[in-house]
């Protein structure tokens, strides 16, 4: 049976263009051009994936998505976006969007983004490696409330036996930790888990600016972040960077 997805967006003609690509694809496609309209028809029909502009006039996405989760609580839901609000995209993931997309995106990111939903999507394997043990246990908390599976560690030996224990998708690691530093502890697991992506953390802003932080940005499926963040904009990275995983 071919998937069912919605799409939403006040635009028309991006609606209609996008409507063709996946119809050809043998897509069964539905379409809403506000939010009132997409949460009348998820409430009409089954759909599998909704595909939904955040900036809409009248009820936005975020709050169609509110609404919808109210009589469909599994609702799947990809956001869309052309403006960058944080505070917006923030709502969007604690609400539990899937993956919140920025416009112009390509088709095949979409479209991969869609397929990886449909397939169940994150979660993924989280290793959490810090010094600080009440930082890796709320944001390991913060993660399973969002379906990812994590584990953590303090020490740097530990970090490196864990992963040698279980297959991860992201490692998100402390650039300083004890006993074995975050690099050396990066590369050993990198040996082990080549398709591992990293978010690398400092709580030293300086540190951002150095040469070895410098150089690991530039490697493919490395990110680095600088202490305090946000534990949502952790969450909005590692979406992403669990799409670019899966998606090879
Ligand atoms: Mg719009």
């Amino acid at each position: 049976m071919s998937p069912r997805i919605l799409l939403v967006d006040d635009n028309e003609d991006f609606l209609d263009n996008i409507k063709d690509v996946f119809e050809d694809e043998g897509y069964e496609v539905l379409t809403a051009t506000s939010g009132e309209g997409a949460v009348q028809l998820v409430k009409d029909r089954p759909v599998d994936v909704v595909v939904m502009d955040i900036k809409m006039p009248g009820m936005n996405g975020v709050e169609a998505f509110i609404e919808m989760k109210k009589f469909k609580p599994g609702v799947k839901v990809i956001m869309c976006t052309a403006y960058i609000v944080e505070a917006t995209i923030r709502r969007a993931l604690s609400e539990g969007a899937q993956a919140v997309l920025n416009k112009p995106f390509e088709m095949e990111v979409l479209f991969r983004t869609v397929e990886t939903v449909l397939e169940g999507g994150p979660p993924c394997n989280v290793l959490v490696a810090d010094r600080d043990e009440e930082f890796c246990n709320r944001l390991g908390q913060c993660l399973r409330a969002h379906g990812y599976q994590a584990v953590t560690a303090v020490y740097g030996p530990e970090a490196v036996t864990k992963a040698g224990e279980a297959s991860f998708d992201v490692l998100v690691l402390d650039k300083g930790l004890p006993l074995l530093d975050g690099l050396e502890v990066y590369d050993r697991i990198k040996k082990m888990q080549p398709n591992l992506v990293a978010a690398i953390i400092t709580g030293n802003a300086h540190e951002m600016d150095s040469r070895t932080l410098r150089d690991l940005r530039r490697k493919p499926g490395v990110v680095t972040m600088k202490k305090p963040f946000d534990e949502t904009e952790l969450i909005h990275l590692l979406q992403d960077l669990c799409f670019t995983e899966r998606q090879g």
